[in-house]
């Protein structure tokens, strides 16, 4: 098992995080059962977030007795000091914990600093003073946000999406972190459920050239953990049969695409799940299809013909796509798929 440490803060993990995002989708047993499983198995770091409703809380119920054991990376999407201060004391309780090893700044559409009017920077500061957070962490979607923190020095981890997706930029910043010795962690190294060949994610982030990168891994199922535990006690070589799977896949998601992040939704007026719609035709290419043309899947992607075309979603997408746009060929393609595939049903 290869082990890294995150930056600065001196924290030492296996090279294999445990995202724990997907915990709110699973019952607080079935959490159970993976929490102590990625425990027994040698993972130590876990990452949640305030927003992600109740994985805090199975982490708390769950690891709390090996709080010395394990280090806890949780967020916080607030915009002023007040709200911070909620999310960080509403965290300490429901992680059953009295600090936070890494705590991160959550998405913020810039990088904050000291004495700025968000005063979020100057919490962080206080929290860290009064024991409440060891280190201070953001995470960002924004490459433009994401440089400046790391390259300001008052950040020691940065979490930003990285996979073999990513661009020459983006793989620049891995080495801005080394070099200034922030902590990263990679998040949607399987770009959202898009890249479906986890060995090849794997192997690609395990190269010597990102000793730095610590991934975290979303996990659901007991399978997909297994999977990993296993590629941490014997990590899959990059292969010439990966890497044309990454060739493949990155001839076929070059460009503007849709991540699935979620960070233009809920304000759209016309309540479209847009994480979803407007990357349908990907998802149905690459993951087993029939979920996405069952009759709920089909009145989701109705709702795109109530677009009003606002722009809302496409102001906040951090990687620049004209979301209204891609919605729209999104409807396009899957007509096509479903007069195609289910040519007797009443589209
Ligand atoms: S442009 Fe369309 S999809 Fe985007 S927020 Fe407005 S109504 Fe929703
Ligand atoms: S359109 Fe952009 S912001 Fe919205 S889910 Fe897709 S990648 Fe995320």
């Amino acid at each position: 098992m290869s082990k890294i440490t995150l930056g600065r803060t001196g924290i030492v993990s296996d090279k294999t995080g445990f995202g724990a995002l997907p915990m709110q989708r699973v019952s607080e047993a079935q959490a159970g059962v993976l929490l102590k499983k990625a425990y027994d198995s040698g993972i130590t770091l876990f990452d949640t977030a305030r927003m992600y409703s109740d994985s805090e809380k199975k982490i708390g119920l769950h690891l709390a007795h090996l709080r010395t054991h394990i280090t806890i990376t949780t967020k916080t999407m607030a915009k002023n000091a007040n709200d911070f201060w909620n999310d960080l004391q509403t965290s300490l309780a429901t992680l059953k914990t009295d600090y936070i090893d890494v705590y991160q700044l959550h998405n913020p559409p810039f990088c904050p600093k000291p004495g700025d009017e968000s005063g979020l920077y100057d919490a962080m500061l206080e929290a860290q003073r009064q024991g409440k957070i060891r280190f201070i962490g953001i995470t960002n979607h924004s490459i433009f946000v994401a440089e400046e923190a790391v390259q300001s020095g008052l950040y020691d981890t940065l979490q930003f999406p990285f996979s073999y997706l990513s661009t020459e930029r983006e793989t620049a910043l891995a080495r801005l972190c080394k070099a200034h010795n922030v902590g990263f962690i990679a998040m949607k190294a399987l770009c959202g459920g898009l890249l479906t060949n986890a060995a090849a994610a794997y192997a690609y982030l395990n190269q010597p050239d990102f000793d730095n990168v610590l991934p975290i891994w979303g996990v659901q199922h007991e399978s997909e953990l297994d999977e990993f535990i296993g590629y941490m006690h014997n990590p899959p070589a990059l292969t010439g049969e990966l890497l044309a799977i990454i060739t493949q896949d990155k001839s076929e998601l070059a460009g503007n695409f849709c991540r699935g992040c979620g960070y233009c939704m809920p304000t759209c007026p016309a309540e479209i799940q847009i994480n979803n719609c407007a990357r349908m035709i990907q998802l149905i290419r690459r993951t087993p299809s029939a979920q996405w043309l069952t009759p709920d899947s089909q009145r989701m992607m109705h709702t795109i013909e109530n677009c009003t075309e606002c722009g809302i979603c496409r102001t906040k997408c951090p990687y620049g796509i004209d979301t209204p746009a891609l919605l729209k060929a999104n409807l396009e393609d899957y007509k096509a798929v479903i007069s195609y595939q289910l040519p007797n049903d009443n589209w």
